[in-house]
């Protein structure tokens, strides 16, 4: 190159290169870049163009000479095998030289475009950059065909290299320019998040250094941030909470993985429980890459931590005493059980429930029986050891199991008689609801707990069963589980299915044994049930009735019997062998007595039947009467009125009160089989009924004697007045068909 154009040259590219370093906008420098090869070119018609490459798409960049309307006509071109020079050189990333666009096939779509604005040559390089990425292309353009030199194609190699840098140095500017504006934005991101987070984040360094604090607030803290920053843990925190904080970012670093625990820490706000997790993070000093650090997050879950407490409570513990309930017992009892498997020890269960409590409930409302049931647990867990679960399992059934209370069973029965009487002591003073003071008891019943009896179900079992002899023995006393009960509580439930299923077979009826009276009319009858088993044969009542009053099966049984009455009563008057003054005696449980429903149910029956009540004696016993005078008052009275007539079963085994007797509305006094069986020895015996009958006479009742067998006693009744007699004497109780034929003959018993 000869010196003029060096010199040029050199001049231009010094300026360039200062714009370039100065940060000159990259227009205004390629702008230069073509005036400047322009201007040393040897061809002054020589127009230069460049354009930028972004994804398959050339730009217009620079181009001072050629005609604005063609610059942005070829604006955006997409580049290929054979788009005019330009678009063909990025595509095939080399210089492409056309000496004459008319001519060229590279420019077949594009030349009525270029020769329209007078362009008739073009030679375009690619721009690479270092990492030989194409940035564009530089093009010269002539307004005639023409073929490069040498020396146009060297300085063309220059200032495509000019162009090069400052493209590149141009597209790393932008580069750093949205990574600033990025940055910016994340910052602004992260500052916001953290002015709403609720939970705290700590960078912590590998000594326990606090880094960094973010968070809303500094309540969960320690003391606030900027107290905190730059301190140690250990500096900070009480010894016994930081060593598990340092422990833990130990593992974290030594794991590499992020960590999940729970902590509890008095901060700021208080007592908090947190949830912690951290995570490892490298590189968190720029100027100190090797050091390592922990991101910690900071939950507080103080909240969710006390509602899971409640709702465990609510799930087993009862939330009147707050006493464990059936559910944590049974869970205890478990554990109890498979203690003792391998100690060998024995344990108890007391299986404890108060004596009077539904009175109490019933008669002065639910808010005081509940003041005292509180009473009565808190009273109860004086009493217990620690080691020991005391829980309430129902409306007044407390239990109380006792881990361990002896080596062997006979220690373990005076241990635990020890607890049942200390429990018994606690009753002893008066429970104060309000102004109501109440004296309570309570009935145990107790079960060892060994290895002879490990299932939890039986154990609770049998210590209910023994509670329920404790209770039916009166109350206020406690009773071990004693196997032999057990067989019988299992019968009895045998037997009661027994009876409900022999009910609805029709397995029952009633039987009648007749009543003369002492000149020999038959008076009566009184109707006694059988059940005809198919299998046990004929059963007394004294084997069930017990459990059908226990099981509430009696009203279903005196439906039987009046029924069976009223159809031996009509099928008599048919026969026209009685007349009205003809009564059939029913026995009334003490269940049906008590009953409201006792009047309708008889009256609803005989009225089917078209039968009187007079025809009808109710036959009740002493005991019946002195339970509660008022009301049996008041249920006698009211059938009285009805036209029912009372006879007082098995008088003189009970203790009525005489004065009282008068009282109720009692037509007859029956004398019991024990007094008769005593009648024929002067003694004691014949007095007694002497005494009888001349109290009824005095208060106007009649008098019939049962459990009659010999005439002897008969002979000796009539002498002393008696009015009427029963016992196998004169019958055994029969079948109706026979009692009915029986009638039939004995009209007159005595001819
Ligand atoms: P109870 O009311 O005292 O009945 C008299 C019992 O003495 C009857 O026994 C009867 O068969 C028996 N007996 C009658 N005469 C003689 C006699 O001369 N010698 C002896 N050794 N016994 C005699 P049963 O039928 O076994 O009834 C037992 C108890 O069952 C009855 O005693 C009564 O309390 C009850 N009972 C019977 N039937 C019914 C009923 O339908 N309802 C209710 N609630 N209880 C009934
Ligand atoms: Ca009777
Ligand atoms: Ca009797």
């Amino acid at each position: 190159m000869e010196t003029v154009r060096l010199r040029k040259l050199l001049s231009h590219q010094q300026d360039i290169l200062s714009k370039i370093a100065l940060g000159t906008p990259i227009n205004v420098i390629l702008n230069d870049i073509c005036l400047s090869i322009e201007e040393i070119i040897d061809d002054e018609s020589a127009k230069c163009s460049i354009l930028s490459l972004k994804g398959d798409q050339l730009f217009h960049c620079a181009a001072p000479n050629i005609d604005d309307k063609y610059c942005q006509l070829i604006n955006g071109v997409h580049i290929g095998p054979s788009v005019g020079s330009c678009g063909t050189a990025a595509y095939l990333k080399s210089r492409i030289i056309v000496e004459d666009i008319d001519n060229s096939p590279l420019w077949t779509d594009f030349k009525e475009l270029a020769l329209s604005f007078g362009l008739k040559s073009c030679w375009s390089t690619p721009i690479l950059s270092t990492q030989s990425n194409i940035l564009g292309t530089f093009a010269i353009y002539h307004t005639s065909p023409k073929t490069p030199s040498t020396k146009d194609l060297e300085l063309i190699d220059y200032f495509v290299h000019f162009s090069s840098i400052a493209l590149e140095k141009n597209v790393e500017s932008l580069i750093v320019k949205q990574l600033i504006i990025d940055l910016q934005q994340s910052n602004e991101k992260f500052k916001a998040f953290t002015k709403v987070m609720p939970d705290l984040t700590i960078i912590i360094s590998e000594e326990g250094v606090y880094t960094d604090i973010y968070g809303s607030s500094d309540e969960l803290l320690y003391s606030s941030m900027c107290m905190l920053i730059n301190k140690n843990v250990k500096d900070v925190l009480p010894k016994n909470d930081a060593l598990p904080i340092m422990s833990v970012i130990k593992k974290t670093l030594l794991t590499n993985e992020v960590q999940i625990f729970e902590y509890q820490l008095e901060v700021q706000k208080g007592k908090i429980i947190f949830e912690g997790r951290t995570a490892p993070i490298t590189h968190y000093l720029p100027n100190n890459p090797s050091k390592r650090h922990v991101v910690w997050m900071a939950r507080d879950i103080t909240l969710r931590k006390q509602a899971e407490k409640e709702v465990e409570r609510l799930a087993f513990f009862d939330p009147l005493t707050n006493l464990p309930n059936r559910r944590m017992l049974t869970e205890r009892l478990n554990m109890c059980v498979e203690r003792i498997k391998r100690t060998h020890k024995t344990g108890a269960l007391l299986f404890l429930d108060l004596d009077n409590f539904k009175r109490i409930n019933d008669s002065f409302g639910h808010s005081a029986g509940d003041e005292l049931l509180v009473d009565v647990s808190k009273r109860l867990n004086a009493v217990t050891r620690a080691s020991d679960t005391l829980a309430r399992v129902g409306g007044d059934e407390f239990i109380l199991l006792l881990e361990y209370v002896g080596d062997d069973n006979e220690q373990a029965i005076i241990e635990a008689e020890i607890v049942a009487q200390k429990i018994q002591k606690i009753f002893n003073v008066q429970f104060e609801v309000g102004r109501l003071a109440f004296q309570v008891s309570c009935s145990i019943g107790i079960c060892l707990v060994d290895n002879s009896n490990s299932g939890t179900d039986k154990i609770l079992k049998f210590a209910d069963s023994a509670m329920y002899r404790a209770k039916n023995n009166g109350g206020n006393r406690y009773s071990f589980y004693d196997p032999e009960l057990q067989t019988l509580v299992e019968k009895q439930t045998e037997l009661k299915n027994d009876i409900v299923r022999a009910i609805a077979c029709d397995e029952f009826c009633a039987y009648f044994q007749p009543q003369i009276s002492t000149i020999g009319k038959v008076i009566g009858a009184e109707a006694l049930i059988r059940w005809n088993h198919p299998s046990k044969g004929l059963i007394a009542p004294n084997d069930f009735i017990p459990i059908a009053e226990q099981y509430g099966l009696m009203n279903k049984l005196q439906n039987i019997v009046l029924h069976d009455i009223c159809v031996l009563i009509n099928r008599l008057s048919a026969e026209n062998i009685i007349d009205e003054s003809f009564s059939v005696s029913i026995n009334i449980s003490h269940c049906q007595f008590c009953s409201s429903n006792l009047k309708s149910e008889l009256i609803n029956t005989i009225n089917d039947f078209n039968i009187r009540p007079s025809q009808i004696k109710l036959e009740i016993t002493e005991s019946m009467l002195s339970a509660n005078i008022e009301s049996s008052t008041q249920q006698m009275n009211e059938l009285k009125e009805e036209g029912f007539t009372f006879s007082i079963d098995d008088f003189g085994t009970g203790y009525s009160c005489l004065t009282h007797l008068s009282a109720f509305p009692v037509n007859e006094l029956k004398i019991d089989k024990s007094f008769i069986d005593n009648v024929l020895d002067d003694g004691k015996g014949f007095r007694i009924v002497q005494a009888i009958i001349k109290l009824a006479n005095s208060l106007n009742m009649s008098v019939v004697a049962e459990g009659v067998e010999a005439s002897e006693q008969f002979e000796i009744l009539k002498a002393i007045h008696i009015d009427s007699i029963q016992g196998y004497l004169i019958a055994k109780p029969m079948i109706q068909n026979d009692y009915v034929k029986w009638h039939n003959h004995n009209v007159d018993f005595i001819k």
